[in-house]
């Protein structure tokens, strides 16, 4: 029996009463690390309201241009969050998404976060974009998520309201606004990520761009 055998019983033998390192997925899982980051989670207060207040600050942040988002007005018969405006659509495209996490530290009112949610695999790849119905916690969850791990605790309702742009790089549709978090001088009343050529076809930007009325880059 040469020495090389010898190695490799002995190795198997010293081995044999250790735990096994692996684990029968999917029937067990691993508990993953508080700070892990996986699918996004948008946030909601206490009494339902919507943390996010379509600021655009993620989208600005988003080094791979995975996050789509169109913001509406709150009116007084209609208040979806607190701010003067809320996400009507936001989208996130997990085939874009690298889980850097820029998107959740942007965020002022502590929105949008990163999950434990790893169970992303999908047919095809359109479904790899998440709408806000999938995104948003049900009516009655109200949590802060991975926040506090990674940051001190979002703000409170009452203090979230429109965040001030240029004083803290954030996005409130102004031109000036639009600049300091990087997103150019576009005008910014039209969603500005539709503007670019490559935006995936997830983001309807062809679906705009065949309009025969509209030019593609050309502003309203
Ligand atoms: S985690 Fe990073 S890449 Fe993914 S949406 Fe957020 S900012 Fe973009
Ligand atoms: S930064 Fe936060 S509040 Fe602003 S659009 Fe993104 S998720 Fe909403």
């Amino acid at each position: 029996m040469s020495l090389d055998i010898l190695k490799g019983l002995a190795t198997t033998f010293k081995n044999m009463g250790k735990k096994p390192t692996t684990i029968s997925y999917p029937e067990e899982e691993r508990e993953l690390p508080p700070r892990f980051r996986g699918r996004h989670v948008l946030h909601r207060y206490e009494n339902g309201m919507e943390r996010c207040v379509g600021c655009f600050l993620c989208a600005g942040a988003c080094p791979a241009d995975a996050i789509y988002i169109e913001a509406a007005e709150n009116t007084e018969k209609e208040r979806v969050s607190p701010g003067e405006r809320y996400a009507n659509v936001f989208d996130i495209n997990m085939l874009r998404c690298i889980f850097c996490g820029y998107c959740q530290q942007a965020c002022p009112t502590g929105a949008i976060t990163l999950e434990s949610i790893y169970k992303l695999s999908s047919y095809y790849p359109e479904d790899a974009v998440y709408h806000k119905e999938q995104l948003l916690e049900p009516l009655g969850e109200a949590t802060l998520g991975s926040s506090p791990d990674w940051f001190e605790a979002p703000p409170p309702q009452d203090e979230a309201g429109q965040p001030v742009p240029q004083e803290s790089r954030i996005f409130d549709g102004s031109e000036a606004s639009a600049t300091s978090v990087g997103l150019g001088m576009l005008p910014t009343e039209r969603p500005i990520l539709l503007t670019n050529k490559e935006q995936d076809v997830d983001r309807r930007v062809f679906e705009r761009l065949s309009d025969p009325n509209e030019k593609e880059g050309e502003q309203p």
